[in-house]
């Protein structure tokens, strides 16, 4: 291996410090911030948000159980109306308080319609804006395109980390910290302390934001600007696979080689869509991903990985309840183990690179799961500083009870789960 030529410049401490300013990065700063911690969040790209700004997958997915009860507060509520704050974007009125009461809920049935689910559609652009304010209103310190390149372990434990090295545009500057939280979406932090991780399989989807003549009359018609924007596609593959080419090879993410070949051939693909000249003039593609729109690249091996098995299970260190976004009635909670590893005394994560196997990672990884686990992790970064412990070891309750207090639904609520659905899904294997 070639030596490095170069030189890294010491650039300070903090208390905490967040890698990676996606939606679970977001809220891991914003969590430590609100405990009265000094936090550092490094994003390699220009804005907040990852996947859900940058990757322009702006839609929380519903954050209720199908049945018009919400499951999903904290963060995840917070983050959701501030998305649609100053952008385009409603929560269904039908929801009162987190509920549909159940007059309405009648009235539903007795037209045979199904029940709005609890989520929404949002700006990228702007919700990427209104994070910035909140996180700096917060007081935490943003380092925008400062890419995680390294990290330095601690001489005494080769498994803590002592300090993180950034590529910035001044160059190659370190930042030493207490704690340490990997929200960049593909573990690059625990990756490069040598954490064990798991790989995952992604498709062949690359979808942008367009805008056409008819679609922004349709826009005035309705006078909802949300309406002029229109999908300009690359791949389209599901996230069940569904549409990907035969002859292309799943993609895992994690190579360079791997990214390249995903975008470029992406790209000539969305290209391809755009060279009927005749039209030139009627449309326009608007954004394209800044990011891969891959689903899943690496996520730790967890003390605990969430199974589709844990659904309706009760966890005694569950830090958050969710909701599954495409299976009605189906109730996770999320084990705090899943963010950590006894092994490595001073790094947590959040986000999609949580542990989880099979479809719960599915469960776990998108936005609103993402934004809880973000929460609970800047909490427990906060309470390991305070409790002089490693963040596996973190008083359990005092976490619970800090997420209760920050509006989290901790457990479940067994009432909430119709026994024939449990018995169904008890005999059989049903995904
Ligand atoms: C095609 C697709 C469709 C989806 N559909 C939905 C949907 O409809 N609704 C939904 O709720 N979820 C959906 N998801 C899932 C959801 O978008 C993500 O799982 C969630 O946004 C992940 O958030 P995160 O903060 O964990 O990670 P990310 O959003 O990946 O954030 C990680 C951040 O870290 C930064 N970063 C990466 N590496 C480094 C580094 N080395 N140094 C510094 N910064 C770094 C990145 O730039 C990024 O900003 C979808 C995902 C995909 C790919």
């Amino acid at each position: 291996m070639a030596e490095f030529i170069g030189t890294v410049t010491k650039k300070g401490c903090t208390d905490v410090f967040v890698a990676g300013g996606g939606v679970a990065g977001s809220a891991a700063a914003l969590a430590a911030a609100r405990c009265g911690k000094k936090v550092i969040l490094a994003e390699k790209s220009l804005k907040l948000g990852g996947l859900a700004t940058l990757g322009l997958i702006n839609l929380f997915v519903p954050m209720c159980n199908g049945r018009g009860k919400q499951i999903q507060f904290g963060m995840a509520e917070e983050f959701l109306r501030l998305s649609i704050r100053y952008g385009y974007g409603d929560v269904p009125k039908e929801y009162v308080n987190g509920r549909i009461p159940e007059d309405v809920k009648r009235a539903y049935e007795a037209e045979g319609k199904k029940l709005p689910r609890y989520g929404a559609k949002f700006s990228a652009e702007i919700f990427a804006l209104a994070l910035t304010e909140l996180l700096t209103e917060a007081g935490v310190t943003l380092l925008f395109d400062s890419q995680v390149a390294g990290v330095e372990a601690d001489p005494g434990d080769p498994n803590r980390i002592k300090s993180v090295i950034l590529l910035t545009a001044s160059g190659f500057e370190s930042y030493e910290a207490k704690e340490f939280i990997d929200t960049t979406g593909n573990a690059d932090l625990l990756h490069f302390l040598g954490v064990p991780t798991v790989n995952g399989i992604n498709y062949h989807t690359y979808c942008g934001q367009g805008i056409s003549l008819e679609s922004c009359r349709k826009a005035l018609e309705k006078e909802d600007v949300s309406a002029a924007l229109t999908s300009a596609d690359g791949g389209t593959a599901t996230l069940y696979g569904t549409r990907h080419p035969e002859s292309v090879k799943v993609y895992d993410g994690t190579e360079s080689s791997d990214v390249n070949r995903y975008l470029i051939s992406n790209q000539l693909e969305m290209l391809s869509h755009y060279k009927d000249e005749e039209n030139r003039k009627q449309r326009d593609i608007v954004t394209l991903p800044g990011m891969p729109q891959f689903r899943e690249i690496r996520r730790i091996r967890g003390d605990y990985a969430l199974k589709d098995e844990d659904r309706f299970r009760h966890f005694d260190d569950s830090i958050a309840a969710i909701s599954d976004f495409s299976r009605r009635d189906l109730l996770f909670e999320i084990p705090y183990r899943a963010l950590c590893m006894k092994a490595y005394p001073n790094v947590l994560t959040a986000g999609r690179t949580a542990a989880g196997d099979g479809f719960a990672w599915d469960v776990i990884r998108v936005i609103p799961p993402a934004i809880l686990s973000g929460e609970a992790a800047g909490i427990a970064a906060s309470h390991a500083i305070d409790e002089g412990k490693t963040v596996a070891d973190v008083d359990i309750r005092a976490l619970q009870k800090a997420l209760e207090e920050a509006n989290v639904l901790i457990h479940f609520d067994d009432a909430d789960v119709p026994e024939e659905v449990r018995i169904e899904y008890e005999n059989n294997d049903v995904h």
